[in-house]
């Protein structure tokens, strides 16, 4: 036996913790700009579906404004919650505002899933799901999207048991840009667990599960201001759902996590609609622009019609893993994925046209006829 002195003491960490494999996040521009050996103005980053364009000048002046950095937040975002009440179309009492979209898939977990409950994703999918899920402690039961990257309804519903307790779904989904027709979402939300619509990029498709709001308890809707709003540094989202469960999220929820600036900035945003239907209608037709150009090249092909503001692509000549790293070369950056489904496929964030133009020449360059 060793001496005591010698022992060495493992901190008791949750056992559903081991081996977890953790998500990975964004690489800060800086660091891109560094790979590529570029200064950070020469960056194209088309691999976080960022809004190029930046905040709206309301919003950038909003924080030039801020004077209220040396006393806490308002934890309720009282005057966001009442503009998102009419931007939205749902009461304030049915909306919570939270550190990104991020953080309510995070309090959904906490509120909702214990070691040896279940949850459902549809891969591919947002990473985040199968990451709260895996850290609460809760099984993944993964229902492949079909070819068409849609939800695969009927093998949802053979999947649940009684201790499933969240559906989570991206619409439109990340990385292939298809939404979830509401039909589908009503059917889901007849099967009882908590049916989590994700609407990170709902101002681009324009379609909302929000009006089943009043007939299903068990839905959340998630919006953000990371996308539209060009707001991602900020951290700010919300979250659409019935009164109740949005007390039990106030309840168990860190109270400062949306800072002052945040919501000032995020207030800002909404009340400047110019901007907003400016940049998504500039940001949607580039997204066709580039669909065009990309196909033209033969070197890709788009993969589905995009609802949002990516476009996931497959790969048609060379390798995804080697023309991402030429680019990458090319102070390109764009996202790359090999997993069922997504093999040998890049997504790209759709930017502003120089962007494109920049894109379509390397791509020429890297793949040469
Ligand atoms: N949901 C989806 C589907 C996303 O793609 C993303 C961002 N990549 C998020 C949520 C996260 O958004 P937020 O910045 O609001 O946390």
């Amino acid at each position: 036996m060793d001496e005591p002195s010698k022992r060495r003491l493992e901190p008791p960490v949750r056992p559903e913790l081991r081996g977890l494999r953790g998500y990975v996040p964004i690489v800060p521009f800086a660091r891109l700009a560094e790979l590529a050996g570029v200064p950070v103005e020469r960056v194209v980053k088309l691999d976080g579906n960022e809004n190029p364009y930046g905040c709206s000048p309301r919003a950038k002046a909003a924080l030039e404004r801020y004077d209220q950095a040396h006393i806490y937040p308002d934890p309720d975002c009282a005057r966001l919650r009442a503009a998102l009440a009419a931007y939205a179309g749902v009461p304030a009492g049915q909306i919570v505002v939270s550190a990104g979209s991020d953080e309510l898939i995070e309090l959904a977990t906490r509120a909702f899933l214990s070691p040896g409950d279940s949850a459902v994703i549809c891969e591919p999918t947002f990473g985040m799901y199968r990451f709260q899920t895996e850290i609460a402690g809760a099984a993944i039961r993964n229902v492949p999207r079909a070819d068409d990257y849609r939800a695969d309804v009927a093998a949802i519903g053979r999947a649940i048991d009684a201790r499933t307790k969240i559906i989570w779904l991206d619409s439109p989904n990340n990385p292939s840009g298809v939404a979830t027709a509401v039909e589908d979402v009503l059917t889901l939300l007849g099967l009882g667990p908590l049916v989590v619509v994700d609407e990170a990029y709902f101002e681009f498709s324009g379609r909302t599960a929000a009006a089943l709001l009043g007939e299903h308890e068990n839905l959340l809707v998630l919006r953000t201001f990371s996308k539209w709003a060009g707001l991602a540094g900020l951290r700010v989202g919300y979250g659409l759902m019935s009164v109740q469960l949005a007390s039990l999220f106030m309840q168990i929820k860190v109270p400062y996590t949306v800072n002052g600036a945040a919501q000032d900035a995020a207030l800002a945003s909404l009340e400047d609609a110019a901007y907003r239907q400016r940049v998504v209608g500039t940001i949607v037709a580039e997204r066709e622009r580039l669909a065009v150009l990309l196909e033209q090249t033969g070197i890709v092909g788009v993969v589905r019609p995009s609802s949002a503001n990516f476009l996931l692509c497959r790969v048609l000549k060379g390798r995804a893993k080697e023309i991402h790293a030429a680019l990458q070369h090319q102070a390109i950056f764009v996202r790359y994925f090999n997993a069922p489904s997504v093999e040998n496929c890049l997504r790209i964030s759709v930017g502003k046209p120089e962007h494109t133009d920049a894109l379509i020449a390397a791509l020429k360059k890297v793949v040469p006829e």
